[in-house]
């Protein structure tokens, strides 16, 4: 798959360098790590003439039933051993120092040392991604290999850190269309030097923020969303659940979207959204994708779902968090992502996004068969290999009946959306089928 598209941009290519920049910045759910990280994205996306808006909520602040913890700036973190040499130092792997640490500065034991580090038995060579936001603790995480050849001694632990009142950082960006309708796209700015969990997910919204900004028209208003996951998105709940709950008709969470693996759905609830349907009806024409349950949630899916709150949300993966190995770990780095990954993404996203844009519920405009060759249709027509394009085309006039959405046909005709939208259109244009927007879906 080519990364390139019409305007000569190699896409696939320039979000994977922006994903290397932002790849060895040490974030969390609050910090300057996650302002400096919006920052890069902000420089990307200004140049199409865009902005983020960066919002920061104050620590304490109450948000639904949690609260805004206090801000964490980290400095230095690492362990020595008595000869002075630094046996991990977070400025090798920012995964060393647990996330949320406060500080600690004592010379221990070797059995005191195993106390605060944690390491991932099952995988010895990596090192895993810890945190504790809300209890206050120190701690260090290395590989169980390099913890396993520690000899007896004294350590001393090392972390410079703090918490205090500060705030939470989010940024969005709105496009307005013709209508206050939306779309949302989001994913979450809270993990350190991860590629795939989360660094691809980052790198997509801000692309799509700029074909977006390109499209000639828009039907739609494009909510786009980075913040920290869980609390972030609780968050930007507290403040906007009711205009999203009047205008949003479709929301996607990225998760894990940067390697070439699989492209996964995890579905809302109960599975029956205008999100479900259509990113479903996408992602089927890929050669490989997997379908989940909400029962699989991982993401702020699960916010968006919560009873009570009820948004047309669906999360979109390539491998989902946990069923690639690497996940929360060091081996998740820039190795995992490729551009031919993210732009597949990318790809999937755009199609999605042509594909709402133009949906409606057709309805054809004569009685009987239209007489196609009259009006030139047949030539009009692309064959493909796959399926015979004239078919297609009496099928889908066959189930125009004013019921259908683009969505049901696809899944009628088992013909991808995209695929058929030139026929729709040259259908619509020859004032054959008319397309009623949909309303309250
Ligand atoms: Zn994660």
């Amino acid at each position: 798959m080519s990364g390139t598209v019409n305007d000569g941009r190699d896409i696939g290519r320039e979000m994977y360098d922006l994903a290397g920049k932002i790849f060895p910045i040490c974030r969390s759910i609050t910090g300057n790590g996650v302002r400096e990280t919006f920052r890069i994205l902000d420089e990307y996306i200004a140049e199409d003439g865009i902005r983020f808006n960066i919002v920061e909520v104050p620590s304490g602040t109450k948000v639904l039933d949690w609260t805004v913890p206090k801000e964490w700036a980290i400095r230095a973190a690492y362990i020595e051993d008595e000869g002075g040499n630094r046996i991990i130092d977070m400025n090798d792997n920012n995964l060393h120092v647990l996330g949320y640490s406060i500080p600690v500065d004592k010379w221990v034991t070797l059995d005191e040392l195993k106390e605060c580090v944690y390491t991932q038995p099952d995988q010895p060579d990596v090192i895993p991604y810890v945190t504790s936001y809300y209890k206050e603790r120190y701690g260090f995480c290395m590989s169980q290999r390099q913890l396993d050849s520690l000899p007896e001694g004294k350590y001393h632990l090392y972390i410079d850190s703090s918490l205090f009142d500060g705030s939470l950082t989010y940024a969005e960006a709105v496009i307005p269309g013709e209508t206050d309708e939306e779309l949302m796209i989001t994913s979450y700015s809270c993990h350190p030097s991860m590629a795939n969990d989360e660094c691809s997910g980052m790198v997509v919204v801000p692309a799509l923020i700029r074909y977006v900004q390109s499209m000639k028209n828009r039907r739609y208003t494009y909510r786009f969303l980075l913040n920290p996951e869980t609390i972030g998105a609780l968050t930007y709940l507290s403040f906007n659940m009711d205009h999203l709950k009047a205008k949003l008709k479709a929301g996607v969470v990225f998760s894990c979207v940067g390697d070439d693996r699989d492209y996964s759905i995890i579905h809302t609830r109960y599975g029956n959204t205008l999100a479900d349907r259509s990113l479903t009806s996408v992602i089927r024409g890929r050669e490989h994708y997997s379908e989940y349950t909400f029962r699989d949630r991982g993401s702020d899916e699960r916010q968006y779902n919560a009873p009570g709150i009820d948004l047309p949300v669906v999360s979109f993966c390539r491998t989902k968090h946990d069923v690639f190995p690497e996940y929360h770990t060091s081996a998740d780095n820039m190795d995992m992502i490729s551009p031919e990954g993210l732009y597949g993404t990318y790809e999937v996203m755009v199609q999605w996004i042509q594909c709402m844009e133009a949906n409606g519920k057709y309805k054809i405009t004569v009685l009987g068969e239209p007489q196609l060759g009259k009006r030139g249709l047949y030539p009009t027509v692309a064959q493909k290999t796959n399926y015979d394009g004239i078919m297609v085309m009496r099928d889908i006039i066959a189930y125009a009946d004013g019921t259908n959405d683009l969505f049901d046909l696809s899944a009628i005709t088992g013909v991808p959306p995209y695929e058929m939208l030139p026929i729709i259109k040259s259908l619509t244009e020859n004032g054959l089928m008319t397309a009623e927007e949909m309303v309250n879906i």
